[in-house]
């Protein structure tokens, strides 16, 4: 009996060490609370440097900065434009020594936090994120997003966890533009679309409960959503706003690296190679996500997927997610520059290749420009709120 356990005990040693990070070690939610989280804040340092875009920072100057120098910290601020990318994480690494920050503060969307996050990592320093709209659940996430200095998609880097400390304040959410919370109710249901074709059959326990969380999320979404836009400040809106920033960063952290983006996600950053629209990331997302429907129909014939577009397409009329190519600006884009997207999402890396089919560049392509196209052959009866990808 000992010798066996002992055995199976060494065997359990040898295999990979996985890791999970599921949650931000503290979250901390309501309205006005930045003055009262400065306490949380002063617990993991007092040398905070706060990165944010230079829009935010000077939004923000009043409320977040003068307070915390009053709390005694000593604050220093640094903006990450371009973009998060490796040139500016260069130079935010440097105002971090120059500072001999301890902690750093990200504030704004999610490129701030994902390179506020990307520096603390680097430095080994905690990390706070404190979202101003709820466009993502970078303010939760153990990942980052790394771009060009032209804003063109390069690559994700996991972290070692996910932020110290998460202030999401309503009263500071409130003040972004509509449009923002409308892209990350589309990067939000992505999750489903997504997980359940990457994680749809897993057997393990956290990603089954992942992928199911996916569906709660998506559900949540599409029963508040209108309402929610309807009355900002409203319970429904920040019912929404909880939806899109922690419930989906909830998935992510459950799910880990085995519960991954699809073909939406791979479309967006193929987008993001020659996108000057001005779009935002959910938005690109919330198309990807039909353009992935439609190639499920054009190469599996899949009518769940056709019947989920259509469902989808309504949805995205009554709360003002892109259908097409020129809702997101792109009416006039040329061939070449459509291939090079389509090209970009279908690299040997993309997650594109989740798909339990292959895909080719001319397909892919056609699904692009058909994300409205209407449903061919019978009428779908019978298939409504609750179809998945695969039943
Ligand atoms: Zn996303």
């Amino acid at each position: 009996m000992y010798h066996q356990s002992t055995k199976t005990l060494s065997t359990q040693t040898s295999s990979p060490l996985l890791t999970v990070s599921v949650a931000p070690a503290k979250v901390v939610r309501g309205s006005d609370i930045l003055t009262q989280a400065s306490d949380a804040i002063s617990q993991l340092g007092n040398r905070p440097l706060i990165i944010g875009g230079e829009r935010t920072l000077a939004v923000t100057q009043e409320s977040v900065q003068e307070f915390l120098k009053q709390q005694r910290l000593h604050v220093a601020q640094a903006c990450y434009t371009p973009d998060c990318s490796e040139a500016s994480l260069k130079a935010l690494h440097k105002a971090a020594k120059e500072h001999k920050a301890d902690v750093i503060i990200g504030v704004g969307g999610g490129k701030a936090l994902d390179t506020a996050k990307l520096v603390g990592y680097k430095l080994q320093l905690p990390v706070v994120t404190i979202p101003t709209s709820a466009s993502t659940c970078a303010a939760w996430t153990a990942l980052s997003n790394v771009y060009s200095d032209e804003g063109a998609f390069l690559y994700d880097v996991g972290l070692a966890k996910c932020p110290d400390l998460l202030i999401l304040d309503y009263e500071l959410v409130k003040t972004a533009p509509q449009r923002t919370l409308i892209a990350g109710i589309g990067d939000a249901i992505a999750k489903w679309y997504e997980a359940s074709v990457s994680s749809g059959h897993s057997e393990q326990t956290l990603i089954i409960a992942a992928v199911q969380q996916a569906r709660v999320l998506r559900d949540i979404l599409f029963q508040k959503s209108a309402a929610a836009l309807k009355e900002p400040g409203s319970e429904a809106w920040q019912q929404v706003v909880d939806a899109t920033v922690l419930l989906a960063g909830v998935i992510g952290g459950l799910g880990g690296a085995q519960c991954r983006t699809v073909a939406a996600h791979a479309v967006h950053n193929g987008l993001t190679h020659i996108c000057e629209s001005g779009s935002i990331h959910g938005e690109k997302v919330a198309y990807g996500i039909l353009v992935q429907l439609r190639l499920e129909e054009i190469i599996q014939g899949n009518q769940l997927a056709a019947a989920a577009r259509q469902q989808l397409l309504k949805f995205y009329a009554e709360i003002g997610l892109p259908q097409k190519l020129s809702d997101l600006g792109l009416g006039n884009i040329t061939l070449n520059e459509l291939q090079k997207a389509a090209e970009v999402a279908l690299h040997p890396n993309s997650d594109i290749h989740r798909l339990p089919f292959k895909v080719a560049l001319e397909q892919l392509m056609a699904a692009m420009v058909s994300t409205t196209a209407p449903v061919e052959g019978r009428s779908h009866t019978g298939l409504t709120s609750t179809v998945n990808q695969d039943g």
